[in-house]
């Protein structure tokens, strides 16, 4: 670590877009990483030919194509075969070359996302297809391939988004859709680059080839697929098959609705789905929730050398999938009623579900800082998580951080590996009194790394894009201008309430009360005492972050959404309506039947068996 000792610096100069850092050349540095993957053993081979069958192919055939609905799992067992991004088309570019014993895809063939890259044979040879639906059955079954194979994907996942792969958004910074359609793309860690409109001769010959006028931007451009025009996030996931459950496909009443898909959530889901409840799983933005935007939680019980929130938040996913959570995505939850035995909650785009019990898991949303021109840089140089995306847009440059949590912390950390200067602005003194001792440790011995105390960040400086910041020492009451790139800020974070207008009891934060906290007089039922996890409405239970009294962790989230589902249990049950045994200490290990209309985003693996 060391103290702020320079003076301010000049701006960085004008940058470019995440896909221009990462060059798009076939580079073969890249390609030589891109392409690298495990070599399955014998042993390994034999196992994915139970779920699978083999094929000749010749050289040139496409085994996928952009634009797909989905693909195999394809392992080459003779021959070669290479990713192609853009096949056919100009800029063709080969992403990665695969030979025999090494298996192709990335996590979006378990995500069920629209595929965006081709895979062509580039000679004769022989190849093994695992339709995608057996893959997700051996990923329940095989517990050594499963990992190997969610490993693979998740590091070409990222390997493709520090290339710039996949969809294509087109628009301008100053634009407000635009700054939207970058949280999405980024809270759901989908491969793309953006094209700024400003500078750009890329985007404006794209958009004299797609023959699209500024007016109608930002566009998004999905490989093989639609070309979307400003999209919601629900018509963005749903164009890419990620949206999960259809209109159409809404129960007449499922037993547990989730709200919120953070790890309490996701934990409470998964929970209540094994112990073999009709469950439903409702998220606004993205699987994974605050940790899902965290670079590397190390705190989690079981991952000694940490995780991070796209791991968790994939691991999770595939839990879910495995007994049979039935998920909405990009569905904001606007409002709740009630009737006897029965809660309904409505979604921003129309839907309303009716469930005999929720579980409210929606979490907190960041503070922002009270500055001029926030808006303006949203997203595209202010940003409030610190994962890959946002690392690979700030292009190395110095970078700050507010805030003296272990948030800011982790961040720091994260982003000291790619850039040459880390400044984490605090308003104390010292970090000791806001921040876990393992990183403020880690921060100390980190020289790229600058802890810059007493001091307030009081404007946002560039024209055009972020070229700094202004800040005030408050000891000395002295401004000074710092260059950075990126702004990330780390400064709490306030309850997701608002849609509850004020039905449930809160404190006086907005934080739900939950069992013997609520004042009697703000009952619903006066004539029964609620649940320790049960909010002021029988039936409506609140988890994690959410909930007024939590310890604000991702394992005190997991802990209280699996907690929550023994409650629910009990509740229906004292009310004559409960679905199933109550899940006994040690667990049931009951699934969900997942038989019958599924139509949910993860075809669920309950009952697999290999073919
Ligand atoms: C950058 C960062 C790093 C962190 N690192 C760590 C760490 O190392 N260790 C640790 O233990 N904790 C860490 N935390 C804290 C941890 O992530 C949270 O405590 C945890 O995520 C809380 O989980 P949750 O499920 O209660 O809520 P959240 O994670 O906040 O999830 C709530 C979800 O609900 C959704 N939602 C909100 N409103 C609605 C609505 N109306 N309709 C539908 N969906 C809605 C949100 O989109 C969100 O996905 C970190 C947090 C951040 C931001």
């Amino acid at each position: 670590m060391r103290q702020r000792a320079s003076g301010p610096e000049g701006p960085d100069g004008p940058g470019s877009s995440p896909r221009s850092a990462a060059g798009s050349s076939t580079g073969s540095a890249q390609q030589t990483q891109a392409g690298r993957g495990p070599v399955l053993d014998a042993a390994q081979l034999e196992v994915l030919r139970r779920y699978g069958s083999e094929h000749d192919v010749a050289a040139g055939d496409v085994l996928f194509a952009d634009g797909d609905v989905n693909y195999d799992l394809i392992v080459v067992l003779a021959g070669r075969v290479r990713i192609i991004e853009r096949h056919g088309q100009p800029g063709e570019t080969v992403i990665a070359t695969y030979g025999p014993s090494q298996f192709l895809g990335e996590i979006g063939l378990l995500t069920g996302q629209r595929v965006f890259l081709s895979a062509v044979a580039s000679t004769a040879g022989r190849v093994l297809r695992v339709p995608a639906g057996q893959v997700r059955v051996l990923m329940a079954q095989e517990l050594g391939l499963s990992e190997l194979i969610l490993r693979t994907f998740l590091l070409r996942h990222s390997i493709l988004t520090g290339l710039g792969s996949g969809l294509t958004l087109i628009g301008s910074r100053f634009d407000g859709g635009t700054r939207r359609l970058l949280e999405v793309l980024a809270r759901n860690r989908l491969a793309s680059r953006w094209l700024e409109l400003e500078g750009s001769p890329e985007a404006e010959a794209m958009l004299r080839e797609l023959d699209v006028p500024v007016a109608d931007l930002p566009i998004v451009v999905v490989p093989g697929g639609p070309l979307l025009r400003n999209p919601s996030s629900h018509e963005l996931l749903g164009a890419l098959g990620m949206s999960g459950l259809a209109d159409t496909d809404l129960p007449g009443v499922c037993d547990l609705l989730v709200v919120g898909a953070g790890p309490g959530g996701l934990a409470a889901a998964v929970y209540g789905a094994s112990e073999g409840m009709a469950t439903i799983l409702a998220e606004d933005t993205a699987l994974g929730g605050q940790a899902g935007t965290s670079s590397r939680i190390e705190n989690l019980l079981g991952f000694p050398a940490g995780l991070s929130g796209e791991e968790l938040a994939a691991r999770a996913a595939l839990q879910a999938q495995k007994f049979g959570v039935r998920i909405k995505l990009a569905s904001k939850a606007v409002s709740l009623s009630s009737d006897p035995g029965v809660h309904h909650v409505r979604f921003d785009d129309g839907d309303v579900i009716t469930a005999k019990s929720v579980i409210i898991a929606t979490g907190a949303r960041y503070n922002r800082l009270p500055l001029d021109r926030l808006a303006e840089f949203e997203g595209v140089g202010v940003y409030y998580a610190a994962t890959q995306m946002e690392a690979q847009a700030c292009r190395a440059g110095p970078v700050a951080i507010v805030g003296g949590g272990n948030s800011a912390g982790q961040a720091a950390l994260f982003l000291s590996r790619s850039s040459a200067e880390v400044h984490v602005i605090i308003r104390g003194e010292t970090l000791d009194t806001s921040m876990s001792r393992y990183l403020i440790d880690q921060i100390e011995r980190d020289p790229r790394i600058t802890v810059t105390p007493r001091t307030q960040v009081t404007a946002l400086l560039g024209k055009d894009q972020l070229e700094g910041v202004q800040l005030l020492d408050t000891s000395r009451q002295q401004t000074s201008a710092l260059a950075v790139r990126g702004l990330f800020v780390f400064i709490g974070a306030r309850p997701a309430t608002g849609w509850l207008a004020g039905q449930l009891a809160q404190d006086n934060r907005g934080f739900l009360l939950t069992g013997t906290s609520i004042p009697q007089a703000q009952l619903d039922d006066t004539s029964r005492m609620p649940l320790f996890l049960e909010t002021s409405r029988p039936g409506v239970f609140a988890v994690g972050d959410v909930r007024s009294g939590s310890v604000k962790r991702a394992a005190t989230a997991i802990g209280e959404g699996s907690m929550a589902v023994r409650l629910v249990f009990e509740r229906l049950q004292a009310t004559g309506s409960a679905v199933a045994d109550p899940p006994r200490a040690g667990g049931t290990g009951r699934r969900a039947d997942p038989s019958g209309g599924d139509t949910r985003r993860f075809p669920a693996a309950s009952s697999p068996s290999a073919p």
